[in-house]
């Protein structure tokens, strides 16, 4: 069947599937693991993480060969006298922030990022960002939030990040989109040229490219998440009097027409208009689908909880490309931001919220889905048991939103079939 006449079939979705809720050993990243994208999003940004070796490693292992580029984060690591409380940690720091901007002028915006250990030990990071602010204002701000793993989950970095900057943005009640997520540049020029040719605007994005770029904010605002793990982003924005347009996730061509749609409607854009702008991209996007269609109809596949964009993801594969979800876990599901994933996810799969991942790895013995979404740490274990895997971070660093990333995204899970296939020959 195809998706539009799936679209029209009167599917009772997942909207009151009952929801499995775990908790028990994680296997996940921490939140700090998002600056990996975020610093080469807000080009004039640096993270500073504040933390133990451990966490300088995770980013050396979660960067790879981005941290022969100086890249714009590093690690302000804690010895045993500062966790002993020999030093203050506050005046090394100071001292760590001021070297780091004499030889880094081209700072505009400072994060201090917390972790584990930072938290452990309760070192205040909204004051010392207040402190170095009085210092270095007005050429750099200085702004904390946590990526720790006691508090956040991978994506959930971002969030967090994202939320830092919310009140930063100044007030402005005129009316205006504001798409919120960190997206590649190049999803973004496409984003942008579609919404002016709809004649929807101005629009402005969260993050910024550059610091000075932070939009404006107020009642007149309508903003659309790119992202599904943007909880606390979107509480503060909407505290700030924006309100949010509900859609689908810009995943697939159903879904870019879907996200698409929401703001063309807040914007009144007749819907003959919407059509001819956007008949020619889903036309691209669905031809590229196709494409992997013969791999991926009627393969089973698990997601096990990561990024909270399994969800969306399932949808997609799901409706587009015939594949069947057996679990969908998700680290946390937001219902109201996942409304209308959730009405179009075809009933049936069982969906997991949370972790414990030795009951999600009996399940998924079980079940032997064809296909299984997971972090790196499970991937190998899996593929040596007789699974084919797929990697979910690079869900994350890979442009897949919009209609001409669609094909792309479908072939991400192609690959590792096709992989598969002819290593059996
Ligand atoms: S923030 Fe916590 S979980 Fe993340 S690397 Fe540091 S110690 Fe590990």
């Amino acid at each position: 069947m195809s998706a539009a006449a799936l679209a029209r079939a009167p599917a009772p979705g997942c909207t009151d599937a009952p929801v499995l809720r775990e908790r028990g050993q994680r296997e996940v990243f921490c939140g700090l693991t998002g600056i990996i994208w975020l610093h080469r999003k807000i080009q004039d940004a640096f993270f500073l993480v504040v933390g133990s070796r451990t966490c300088a490693h995770l980013m050396q292992s979660a960067a790879g060969v981005m941290i022969f580029a100086e890249p714009r984060f590093a690690t302000a690591i804690m010895e045993e006298r500062d966790l002993a409380g020999m030093t203050d940690a506050n005046e090394e720091l100071d001292r760590v922030v001021a070297q780091l901007l004499a030889r880094r002028p081209d700072i505009r915006l400072l994060f201090l990022v917390g972790s584990c250990p930072s938290e452990v030990i309760k070192l205040d990071l909204s004051r010392a960002a207040q402190r170095l602010n009085a210092t270095h204002a007005p050429g750099v701000r200085v702004l904390n939030y946590s990526g720790s793993g006691i508090e956040t989950t991978f994506t959930q970095g971002e969030d967090a990040c994202l939320a830092a900057l919310v009140p930063e943005m100044r007030a402005d009640p005129a009316p205006g989109l504001l798409v919120v997520g960190a997206l590649a540049e190049v999803v973004e020029d496409q984003m942008r040229r579609q919404f002016e040719a709809l004649d929807i605007g101005p629009v402005a994005f969260l993050p910024p490219r550059r610091a000075a770029d932070l939009p404006g904010i107020g009642r007149g605002t309508r903003f659309l998440l790119a992202q599904p793990f943007l909880a606390e982003t979107a509480r503060l924005l909407e505290d700030r009097g924006a309100r949010r347009l509900a859609a689908p996730f810009p995943l697939g061509a159903e879904g870019t027409t879907a996200w698409l749609r929401a703001a063309a409607e807040a914007w009144g854009v007749p819907a003959a208009r919407f059509r001819e702008v956007t008949a020619a991209g889903e036309q691209r996007a669905r031809t590229a689908i196709a494409r992997h269609r013969a791999l991926l109809a009627g393969r089973r596949i698990s997601f096990f909880p990561d990024s909270q964009l399994e969800i969306p993801l399932a949808r997609f594969l799901a409706r587009e490309l015939d594949m069947r979800p057996v679990e969908i876990g998700t680290p946390y599901l937001h219902r109201a931001h996942l409304a209308e994933e959730l009405a179009l996810l075809p009933a049936g799969a069982m969906l997991s919220e949370g972790r414990d991942v030795d009951c999600q790895l009996d399940r998924c013995r079980a079940a032997r889905p064809d296909l299984v979404v997971c972090g790196l740490g499970l991937a190998n274990p899996l593929e040596a048991e007789g699974f084919t895997t797929k990697w979910s971070i690079e869900l994350v660093f890979t442009p897949i939103q919009g209609y001409d990333q669609a094909g792309d995204l479908a072939g991400l899970f192609a690959r590792p079939l096709d992989r598969r296939t002819r290593l059996m020959v």
